[in-house]
């Protein structure tokens, strides 16, 4: 009798029904690759989920919730999205910021160390490299967080790092730079209403979803007076972490790479794209500067597209902006 090809082994993504999570999901499915997700729906949807992906409800720190979704589907890869991510929220409630982002990645690297698991794909975030003056930022500009959200995150890039020749883990390190817009095919988008990234909240603003949209400052050192960003579309970020993925399984060697474009853009040419795509006008009020914001984050992302043969597809921000657009307008309002 002939053998039967062995099923390939599942991937398991931590938040997978989250805004970023969910567009990597979509990414693997559409790459014939299997994957299971857990996640506490917290801030997730079960619709983010696609369909062909088994859905575990449960919290990423139980150990006893990760043994039984590792065993049960013969997992040999990890992507770690669950986590929590407001700045101000962490300068709040900083222990709850260690706890879900920092103590929980403890337990799930615990997890593969134990099962054998030697791949994990790492959403990290560009909150690690604090206050720097660079322009572009490169992977190689010292981390130096100014809040706990970037901390907590920094504490599992090292953790990552000290785990890889005691028990043989290797790891991608993505780290976002300005993650937005959503998937032009409309499965899935950034859910959550009360959301504070630009993008999402200029689009609500746009749709009468909110109150007008304050542009915290117009006195940076930038040649419009308003803060430069480098944003970069949920879908171009989802596809480098199917190829983070591919490069482990392929024996790569554990990678830090920044997650961007390379290339910035004011508060208000987001604000003067998304009327032009939209022919509407958002309305806007000119605000002070938000506490703890830089006036220019700017990705150095060469690595990124020399080390993964990473090739954006859509990284006009006409079309972040067009995409995020259609997505707000598909919610309920
Ligand atoms: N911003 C703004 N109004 C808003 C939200 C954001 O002017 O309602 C500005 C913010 O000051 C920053 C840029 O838009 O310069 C991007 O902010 P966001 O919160 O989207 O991401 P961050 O760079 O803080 O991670």
């Amino acid at each position: 009798m002939l053998d039967q090809p062995a099923a390939p082994r599942r991937v398991l993504v931590t938040g997978g029904a989250g805004y970023i999570g969910s567009h990597v999901l979509h990414a693997l499915t559409d790459a014939g690759i299997p994957a299971v997700t857990i996640d506490n729906l917290s801030t997730g949807r079960r619709a983010a989920v696609p369909e062909s992906v088994p859905l575990v409800e449960g919290d990423v720190g139980s150990a006893d919730l990760l043994d039984r979704v590792i065993r049960a589907h013969d997992v040999d890869a990890v992507m770690h999205f669950a986590g929590s991510i407001v700045v101000p929220e962490s300068v709040e409630k900083p222990l709850a910021y260690y706890r879900n982002n920092t103590v929980s990645s403890l337990t799930l690297l615990d997890a593969c160390a134990r099962f054998g698991i030697d791949k994990v794909v790492f959403s990290s975030t560009a909150a690690v490299y604090g206050a720097t003056d660079r322009v572009p930022i490169d992977e190689d500009t010292p981390t130096a967080p100014i809040n706990p959200y970037g901390a907590s995150k920094l504490m599992t890039e090292r953790m990552l790092r000290d785990a890889e020749p005691a028990h043989g883990l290797r790891s991608v390190i993505l780290r976002y730079f300005n993650v937005a817009g959503a998937d032009p095919a409309g499965r899935t988008g950034q859910a959550t209403p009360t959301a504070t990234h630009l993008i999402k909240v200029a689009c609500q603003a746009l749709l009468g979803r909110r109150p007008a949209l304050s542009i915290f400052g117009t006195d940076y050192p930038t040649p419009d007076g308003t803060c430069i960003r480098d944003y970069i579309h949920v879908s171009d970020l989802a596809e480098a972490h199917v190829l983070a993925l591919l490069h482990l399984r392929g024996g790569g060697e554990s990678l830090t790479l920044n997650c961007g474009y390379g290339r910035g853009a004011s508060v208000l040419e987001v604000v003067r794209t998304l009327e032009a795509v939209s022919g509407e006008t958002v309305p806007a009020t000119f605000a002070d500067r938000r506490p703890g914001d830089p006036p220019q984050l700017v990705a150095g992302a060469d690595r990124i597209r020399e080390r993964l043969g990473w090739v954006p597809k859509h990284d006009r921000l006409d079309e972040i902006v067009r995409n995020a657009l259609a997505w707000e307008r598909s919610l309920p309002g």
